[in-house]
């Protein structure tokens, strides 16, 4: 059954998160609005979008459930709820809520039914209760079958009253709540291929933190299968936001370094930590104000706590872990409804298993970790790492990753050998 047979067709967008705010709510709307805009760019027809308390409507010349798939996808509505509006008056809104009933009671007969009226326009001659039950009744006297539920209905009609026009709608999906990406500033996120990192992006994202992301191969060691995925996780995870840009930085020739200084067991650590430290320096390039991994306390030997605690210790910027207590399932689970998981469970060659050791130390000493890099030149590393970064944009019009862009040094790039799947993930 589709709305548009019951009228002019819209979609209601419940604010979520932001009609908390005080004084300066206007501006957390207006970037709500823009990222809506965003997500609405490339959908094939004119669009128009209008603001009324506490909800945005959004309608156009383009099919209604392609303008719900386009907002739902925008973090700070609490709510996605497709509709037909109809002029504000006590006929129009009667036969429409009776015909919308009618309609579903004959694809699931003898449906229990609430109507929930709310009036933004006092002028209105009833009130809301008033007017449910109003509705109610005329459903009940002019359509055989459905039955008043109030407690667990099947189907719940709401009605929306404003000075001009009024909303119906009977379904209703649920938004991505959360703050307007961009709100609270900009991060950087360190992206490797496996299920946690996008998570925490996304997480972070629903702060209303824009990301860049940061993804460390093993170049020139390691195929370009981590980088495949890691652009098509930043692609997926830009679906979400104004687009953040993928920095690829191959880290092989540093990991051997730390290795010939004798990092031995705190081969790992000693990596996260320049990662970190890199990442702290690129930020100061792409506007960063903070980090993003998706560490979770006690998953590996490298996350325990004394092993954070070292990788804190070069950190220039604060390090957000938001999945710092969560387990790994729901991890898994949440990644599946993002749309990161497919990604992420595909094989690849992560610069963390070069060179790990058979055993990872779980608690780092500092000392050890110092008396290792005092051993190298880590400006110069850290230097030499950011020069040779790439620089890519992830986004939906992008269709395949540029060849050069592997992260592997043309000489020694083995991107012939990145799996098929590896290359089919990346949606299309
Ligand atoms: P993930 O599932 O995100 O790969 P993980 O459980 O494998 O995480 P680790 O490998 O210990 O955990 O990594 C912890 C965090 O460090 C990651 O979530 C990510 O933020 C960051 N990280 C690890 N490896 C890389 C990499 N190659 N490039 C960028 N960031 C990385
Ligand atoms: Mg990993």
């Amino acid at each position: 059954m589709r709305m548009d047979d019951f009228g002019d067709t819209c979609v209601l967008l419940k604010h979520g998160e932001v009609f908390l705010k005080g004084h300066n709510r206007h501006r957390f709307v207006e970037r709500l609005h823009d990222n809506l805009r965003l997500a609405l760019r490339g959908i094939g027809g004119s669009t128009w979008i209008k603001v009324a308390q506490n909800v945005t409507v959004l309608g156009g010349q383009v099919p209604q459930e392609a303008l719900v798939e386009r907002a739902r996808r925008v973090i700070g509505f609490a709510s996605v709820e497709p509709a037909v509006r109809v002029p504000s008056t006590m006929a129009d809104i009667t036969a429409t809520a009776v015909a919308a009933l009618r309609a579903l009671n004959t694809e699931r007969p003898g449906l229990g039914f609430a109507v929930r009226a709310k009036r933004r326009d006092k002028q209105f001659p009833l009130t809301s209760s008033q007017l449910a039950g109003h509705l109610g009744a005329r459903i009940l006297a002019e359509v055989e079958g459905p039955r008043v539920d109030l407690t667990r209905p099947d189907v719940v009609l709401t009605v929306e009253i404003d000075r001009k026009e009024t909303y119906l709608s009977w379904a209703r999906h649920p938004g991505l709540t959360g703050l307007p990406v961009g709100s609270s500033g900009r991060a950087l996120a360190l992206l490797s291929g496996g299920y946690d990192s996008p998570v925490a992006a996304h997480r972070i994202m629903r702060r209303g933190l824009a990301c860049d992301f940061v993804h460390f191969s093993g170049a020139p060691y390691t195929n370009a299968a981590s980088v495949y995925k890691a652009y098509a996780l930043a692609r997926e995870l830009n679906r979400y936001q104004p687009p953040g840009k993928l920095h690829v930085i191959a880290l092989g020739k540093a990991q051997k370094q730390l290795a010939v200084a004798g990092a031995g067991r705190l081969q790992v650590v000693a990596q996260r930590r320049l990662m970190v430290r890199t990442a702290g320096a690129l930020a100061a390039r792409t506007g960063a104000q903070a980090l993003v991994t998706g560490d979770s306390l006690g998953q590996v030997a490298s996350q325990t706590l004394a092993n954070l605690v070292a990788v804190d210790e070069v950190a220039e910027l604060p390090v957000l872990r938001p999945l710092i207590g969560r387990e790994k399932q729901e991890i898994i689970d949440e990644a599946r409804a993002i749309g990161t998981a497919d990604i992420s469970m595909l094989p690849d060659e992560d610069c963390c298993s070069l060179l790990a050791p058979p055993r990872a130390s779980t608690r780092a000493g500092l000392p050890q970790l110092h008396a290792v890099e005092r051993r190298l030149d880590l400006d110069e590393v850290t230097a030499a790492l950011l020069d040779g970064a790439q620089v890519l944009l992830p986004g939906e019009d992008t269709a395949e990753v540029p060849a050069q862009s592997t992260g592997c040094p043309a000489s020694e790039s083995e991107s012939e050998s990145v799996p098929a799947s590896a290359r089919a993930s990346a949606p299309a």
